[in-house]
């Protein structure tokens, strides 16, 4: 007897093993796809993991049903890298499996969904010798012909599809189907691509200046000792030019290039330059290509000219890549580098390393900001480390100044949103014909009713938040659920018309900027402008081209642009970035303000940084005005230190979920009084999260703190135990239970 182990698209632990029938035996292989039946009467695609001759005791052993491929779509480099996702984040294989392959690809019945595409082309027919005859009288047809005929002489040889024909020619589609009818134009359909038409490479890399050269060569020695390298290097220092000069290299030694970058980082400025260098030797993998087009890149890369260099979000690490020489993580400081929803909760940066490490391949993480945890592991040798303390062509670093609000206002002084320094800095910077950027996060700020009388705000039914305020489409929404909520008036407490309108985001800044600059060309870019991808180009473009003066947006707009008319740049509301609950906001609130002003500078001057707070005090912005990241990095380490956070703990979130509290409550206690047993004040909790309920099902959580010098297989398998003891209590079968390991925050 012959058996294979597969993975099934399943949120289930393991594999499973199914018997091969003997027709099959020849042709089957690790890393094929297969259709095998699962529970009653459902048939999955599962992917072969091993061969072997052991037949599993005492159960039933089901039979293969058939087999999709005759070659592995899935190389054991990727299911090494899927057994360490599910193993670290403490995931199942299942899991990893259903994120890592696109759903086409794994058909849940018995055909297979993928379809190619199809377009339609036109011909004309050289067989007709008549022409003019079968024309006759039909002017419009004898136009349409004789502009088809120039079309075809001078694109020779090319393939012409019908819809380039319509637009070129302007024909209606009653003349062309005359010309169809007539069998003088041949209609017909072909299979093409769904990927992006061939571009051809347009310019060689720069040449590097003299750091950026120095930086270089210090990456490639130190690849020759350690397997990953920090580069740290000042907004527009030019680290993207060294990136390109590193996939030059390794495209010489015939190895390919993966290059992260964080989704709102990935513009068509980043991909335009990086295509004019490598043309179509550039895959790109962002997160709004349907399935078809997922899949037709997963083909691409197994083919036999698969893409070398792919510049790709999270999910690229899944790409059946062959020759991995190097991975670069740009932006590595990202949280959302981090998959929160759903599971497996990995993090790319981390998951990255491990993925370079089964090719024995390099990874480059780039950062202005660095993470702590990645500036720890550089100061203190695991990680190599090289920095770039200048931008490119010496552009100064911006000045940063502060506005106190809270005095601004105690003086009568601030009249509107923006402080009046601000406001004279904009007029300047209008009357130059330079730009602005003003910078507002949405997140703890959003607009949302309040009563006056009695601070009463509309909460979502089924979640534990407050509703934030649509003014588009006059309507409440639920950020949680999605579930939307008509305006109310009355409170339904005081019984009086007492509710209004709180917060402010980008929106209504909009707004009040609009009213004071009224001859200025203004645009907002926010989630909710930039719905889809050509709304978000088309801002940017109109920005680049000077259309619009002044951009108002969220932290949208501080990655990955490059923009050369920029004077100044405004932080709204700065505090509401770092009052947040969580150990990482003021690095987080410090990253994004120093990219934020990183968007400021020109080449002749120096551009200009305001940054709105209430509380000016805060040690934060005096790193950040000194542009002082060490220094804000030894204040944030001796904090994590004091408080038992990464780099010095690692930290394991357990998430309970049920719809009736009590049992959450009591499966949590029990689920913590099980761990403190063996792991004592490492176990915090359970807590009640600062929202408690979301779709209905109520929250509790426990948070690990965990000593560094515990092994995570241990520890997992600790965890492991307890579950199952929790399990064997019929009370808790039920609730819903997910594990998030190196939690953001
Ligand atoms: P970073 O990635 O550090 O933000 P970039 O690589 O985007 O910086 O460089 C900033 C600007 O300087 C870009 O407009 C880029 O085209 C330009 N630049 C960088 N290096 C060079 C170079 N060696 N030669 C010419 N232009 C360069
Ligand atoms: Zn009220
Ligand atoms: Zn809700």
């Amino acid at each position: 007897m012959y058996f294979v182990d597969v993975v099934l698209p399943l949120p289930l632990a393991g594999s499973f093993t199914y018997a091969v029938p003997a027709e099959m035996q020849r042709k089957i292989g690790i890393g094929f796809r297969a259709i095998v039946p699962f529970g009653k009467r459902k048939f999955y695609t599962a992917i072969i993991l091993r061969l072997h001759n052991n037949p599993p005791k005492g159960v039933e052993v089901k039979e293969i049903h058939s087999l999709i491929d005759s070659r592995p779509m899935v190389n054991e480099h990727q299911v090494r890298l899927w057994e360490w996702i599910s193993f670290y984040y403490m995931a199942s294989l299942g899991d990893v499996y259903k994120a890592a392959v696109p759903s086409l690809m794994k058909p849940q019945d018995l055909e297979e969904k993928f379809k190619s595409k199809t377009e339609t082309f036109i011909r004309l027919n050289t067989g007709i010798n008549d022409i003019k005859q079968l024309i006759g009288r039909a002017k419009k047809q004898a136009e349409l012909y004789q502009a088809l005929k120039k079309l075809f002489s001078e694109e020779s040889g090319k393939q012409i599809p019908k819809k380039e024909i319509v637009a070129k020619t302007g024909c209606s589609d009653s003349v062309l189907k005359g010309l169809i009818e007539k069998k003088i134009v041949i209609q017909y359909a072909e299979e093409v691509s769904r990927l992006d038409k061939q571009v051809a490479a347009s310019r060689k890399p720069f040449k590097l200046n003299v750091q950026q050269q120095k930086a270089f060569e210090e990456i490639n020695r130190c690849f020759e000792e350690k397997n990953v390298c920090l580069l740290h290097g000042v907004t527009s220092s030019g680290k993207t030019e060294i990136y390109i000069h590193l996939i030059e290299e390794r495209l010489k030694l015939k190895q390919q290039t993966l290059y992260l970058v964080p989704e709102i980082a990935l513009t068509t400025q980043l991909t335009s330059r990086l295509q004019a260098v490598f043309g179509d030797k550039l895959g790109i993998y962002h997160s709004k290509i349907n399935d078809s087009e997922r899949t037709e890149i997963w083909q691409k890369m197994l083919s036999e000219s698969p893409y070398e260099i792919v510049i790709g979000v999270r999910s690229s690490l899944f790409l059946p890549f062959r020759q991995l020489g190097l991975v670069i993580v740009d932006e590595e400081h990202e949280t959302s580098y981090k998959q929160q929803e759903p599971a497996p909760r990995y993090h790319a940066r981390d998951t990255a390393i491990v993925l370079a490490q089964t090719f024995e391949a390099k990874t480059l993480l780039g950062s202005a900001t660095p993470a702590i945890e990645t500036f720890y592991n550089a100061k203190t040798g695991k990680y190599g480390w090289v920095t770039l303390e200048q931008r490119f062509d010496n552009i100064e670093l911006p000045k940063i100044t502060f506005e106190n609000t809270q005095e601004l206002r105690r003086t009568k002084k601030m009249k509107t949103v923006l402080a009046p320094a601000l406001i004279e800095k904009i007029n300047k910077a209008l009357e130059s014909g330079e730009q602005v950027i003003l910078f507002r996060n949405r997140r703890g700020f959003a607009p949302m009713l309040e009563c006056k009388l009695c601070g009463w705000t509309p909460k979502c039914s089924r979640c534990d938040v407050s509703l934030t305020y649509h003014k588009n489409r006059q309507e409440l929404k639920c950020h949680y659920c999605n579930k939307t909520y008509k305006p109310v008036r009355e409170c339904p407490v005081c019984h009086e018309e007492s509710v209004e309108l709180i917060g402010m985001g980008t929106e209504k800044l909009e707004e009040e900027v609009a009213k004071l600059f009224p001859d200025a060309s203004i645009a907002r870019m926010d989630t909710d402008t930039t719905r889809g991808k050509e709304s978000y180009e088309k801002i940017i473009s109109d920005f680049q081209n000077k259309k619009v003066q002044i951009l108002i947006g969220t932290q949208m707009l501080s990655k990955g642009l490059d923009f050369d008319n920029v004077s100044v740049a405004g932080i709204i509301s700065a505090d509401g970035l770092l009052n947040h609950p969580d150990f990482r906001s003021h690095e987080r609130g410090f990253q994004l303000m120093l990219q934020a002003a990183g968007r400021a500078g020109r080449k002749n001057r120096q551009g200009e940084v305001v940054i709105q707070t209430a509380d000016p005090g805060q040690p934060v912005y005096r790193y950040l005005q000194a542009n002082d990241y060490e220094g804000f990095f030894r204040s944030q380490l001796a904090e994590r230190k004091l408080f038992n956070y990464p780099p010095f703990k690692r930290l394991i979130l357990i998430v309970f979920k049920h719809k009736d509290e009590d049992k959450v409550e009591s499966g949590a206690d029990f689920f913590a009084r099980l761990l403190k047993q063996s792991l004592g004040e490492m176990v915090l909790g359970p807590n009640k999260p600062l929202i408690s309920r979301i779709q209905q099902y109520h929250i509790r959580d426990i948070l690990l703190k965990l000593d560094n010098n515990l092994s995570p297989a241990k520890i997992r398998q600790f965890i492991q135990s307890v579950e199952a003891r929790f399990r064997e209590n019929i009370d808790f079968r039920y609730i819903v239970l997910h594990y998030d390991v190196d939690v953001t925050g």
